[in-house]
């Protein structure tokens, strides 16, 4: 259980974020739901967290932006008291073949799925090696252990972030601060849900389950790895693809 723990999810207010959100708040966690522009559905959230008897709050920031993520960070130390659970969700897609691909959407991607981890885990660390504990959860993507034709932005954002989990992994674990990525496969949310049916079906039959993935089984591996269960790993890469990259 995470009774007494703050946790900050970056795009919490939909898909994967929310539910691992969700999850956390369950398990007794006071939430930080950071969104960058669905304030409504992270109100709603922070409210329903509230009944849950939970503290929580709901903070917009991109997290591309340096000084919004340290905004973001340092406001939940301060009405919160701590971060003990950061999970670096957020992310887009700007989806193109590599010799049609913009340099904008190749910049964007990279600003907010790569560039946008280290903001929040800049800010986050600091305050972490103090407190001498913590647990960093980064959701990087199967893309970015196998790429993914039409994807190499994203690929790249994610497999750097898988480079970025490892090496801070080996720099903080003396202070008592595990840090690990998850791998999705494909799960159903709106970043999903205008690919083809036929692409679904395909993507489907690559999985050894047959199925595709939900966002409560992200959320919970998450759980896993942030609570007393995740006390002895660090470092890893954990694959929740219904088994797609093995
Ligand atoms: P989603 O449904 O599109 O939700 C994205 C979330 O990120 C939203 O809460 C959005 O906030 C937030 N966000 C976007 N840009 C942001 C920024 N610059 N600063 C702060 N928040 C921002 O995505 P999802 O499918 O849940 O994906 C969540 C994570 O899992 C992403 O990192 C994605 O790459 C990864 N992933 C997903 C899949 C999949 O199949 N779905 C597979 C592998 C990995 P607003 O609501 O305010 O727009």
């Amino acid at each position: 259980m995470l009774k007494g723990k703050t946790a900050v999810v970056t795009g919490a207010s939909r898909g994967i974020g929310k539910a691992i959100a969700v999850k956390l708040a369950e398990q007794g966690a006071n939430i930080v739901v950071n969104y960058i522009n669905n304030k409504d559905e992270a109100d709603k959230l922070v409210k329903e967290f509230e009944t849950l008897g939970t503290k929580a709050l709901a903070i917009q920031a991109d997290i591309s932006d340096f000084s919004q993520a340290k905004n973001l960070i340092n406001r939940t130390k301060e009405e919160l008291g701590a971060v003990d659970i950061l999970v670096n969700n957020a992310g887009i897609t700007r989806d193109g073949l590599v010799m049609r691909m913009t340099e904008e959407d190749f910049d964007r991607v990279i600003e907010v799925n790569l560039k946008g981890v280290f903001n929040c885990i800049r800010h986050t660390v600091p305050l972490m090696v103090k407190q001498r504990s913590g647990r960093i959860i980064n959701i990087t993507s199967v893309a970015g252990l196998l790429g993914n034709p039409g994807q190499a932005n994203y690929s790249a954002a994610k497999a750097g972030i898988i480079g970025m989990t490892k090496t801070l992994a080996k720099e903080i674990g003396s202070r008592g601060i595990t840090v690990n990525a998850i791998a999705p496969g494909f799960i159903e949310t709106d970043m999903t849900a205008e690919l083809a049916d036929k692409l679904k079906e395909t993507i489907k039959d690559s999985t050894a389950l047959g199925k595709l993935g939900k966002p409560e089984n992200i959320a919970d591996a998450v759980a896993f790895l942030a609570g007393s269960t995740g006390e002895y790993i660090t470092g890893q890469v954990l694959s929740v693809d219904g088994g797609m990259a093995f």
